[in-house]
C-alpha cells in the first residue's frame, strides 16, 4: 500500500505523475493520491481581487489565512480545477480514479482551531474567523470500499469539522494521516524541489537520508512549506508508515524514482539507508 502526495507548487508535472500512477496501478500497486493546489489558489485569489494572506503562528508555522471567501476560492481550485483535472487525466490513461474532498463521506474529520495566535510585525494577535483545522480521523472504510472496488481515490483538502464546517487542513499532514490509517508502507511527497535541500538555491545540496530520531535536527534547514513536510513525515512514521520519501515532481516517473530512493528518504533509525 502506497500513499502519494502531489504538491501544489509551481512546475508540478501532472502528466508525468499520472503516467507513473497508471504504470504502478497496472503492475498491481494499491495506492491513494492526495494533492495540494497552493500556487493556483494564489493565482485565482489575485485575479478575484482577494490576494492571499499568509500568517505565521506563534510556533513559527506559516499558513494561509482562511476566511469563508478564501475557503470558497480554495475549493474552486483544490476540489475543482486540480482534483477534476487529475481525475480526467487518469481516466484518459484507463485508471478508474474517483475524486473526493475531505468533506465527502466525512473522509477527513478535523478539529477546528477556535483561535490562532499569530505574530505580525513582532506582535502577537489572536484571529477568530480563521477556518483551519487539524485532522483527527480518517474514514478508512470509505477508502477501503473504493480500493476494494478497483477505484483509485484522489483526495484533497478541505476537511470537515466536528461541527460540520469545511476547514482548510495541511495536505502533507492529511497524506500522513491517510497513509497511517491505511497501514501504508510508503508515503511519497512530491513537490517542485528534489527534496530537502541544505541550501535552497543549490539542488546539489540534497539531504539524501534522515533517520527518524534526527528529524528535529533538520527542521531548521526547512523554511515555509518544507517545514510542514518534515512534520508530516514525522507524523507518518509515528503512525506506522515504514518510509517517507520527499521526491521531485518534475522528473520522469517521479513516484517510481522516489520509491527507488531518489530524494530525501526519511525512515526509522537503521532503515533510512535501505
Ligand atoms: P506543496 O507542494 O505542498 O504545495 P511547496 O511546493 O510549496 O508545497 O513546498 C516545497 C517548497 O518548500 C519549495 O518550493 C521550496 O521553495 C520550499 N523550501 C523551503 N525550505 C526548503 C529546503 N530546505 N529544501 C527544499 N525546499 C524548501
Amino acid at each position: 500500500m502506497l500513499t502519494v502526495k502531489i504538491g501544489g507548487g509551481e512546475g508540478i508535472r501532472y502528466d508525468l505523475i499520472a503516467a507513473d500512477v497508471a504504470t504502478l496501478r497496472a503492475s498491481g500497486t494499491s495506492l491513494v493520491l492526495v494533492h495540494g493546489g497552493s500556487h493556483e489558489t494564489n493565482v485565482l485569489s489575485e485575479r478575484l481581487g482577494k490576494p492571499p494572506r499568509f500568517v505565521t503562528s506563534a510556533s513559527g508555522h506559516e499558513s494561509r489565512y482562511t476566511d469563508r471567501e478564501t475557503l470558497e476560492i480554495f475549493e474552486m481550485i483544490y476540489c475543482g480545477k486540480i482534483n477534476k483535472g487529475l481525475v480526467e487525466r487518469l481516466q484518459g490513461l484507463g485508471v478508474q480514479a474517483v475524486g473526493l474532498s475531505g468533506i465527502d463521506g466525512r473522509l477527513l474529520e478535523a478539529r477546528r482551531k477556535d483561535t490562532i495566535t499569530i505574530v505580525e510585525n513582532g506582535r502577537k494577535r489572536v484571529l477568530r474567523d480563521d477556518l483551519t483545522g487539524t485532522i483527527e480521523s480518517v474514514n478508512v472504510s470509505l477508502l477501503r470500499t473504493l480500493l476494494d472496488g478497483g477505484y483509485l481515490p484522489v483526495v484533497t483538502p478541505p476537511a470537515i469539522s466536528h461541527e460540520h464546517v469545511a476547514v482548510n487542513v495541511d495536505g502533507d499532514r492529511a497524506a500522513a494521516q491517510i497513509a497511517g490509517a491505511l497501514g501504508a508502507d510508503d508515503l511519497v511527497i512530491l513537490s517542485n524541489v528534489p527534496g530537502l535541500l541544505r541550501d535552497i538555491a543549490d539542488p546539489a545540496s540534497l539531504v539524501t537520508h534522515i533517520e527518524a530520531s534526527s528529524l528535529d535536527d533538520h527542521m531548521d534547514l526547512a523554511k515555509g512549506r518544507m517545514k510542514r513536510k518534515l512534520v508530516a513525515a514525522g507524523e507518518a512514521l509515528a503512525a506506522g508508515v515504514r518510509r517517507v520519501v520527499l521526491g521531485d515532481a518534475r522528473i520522469d516517473a517521479p513516484i517510481q524514482a522516489a520509491l527507488s530512493g531518489r530524494g530525501t528518504v526519511i525512515a526509522a533509525d537503521g532503515d533510512a539507508r535501505h
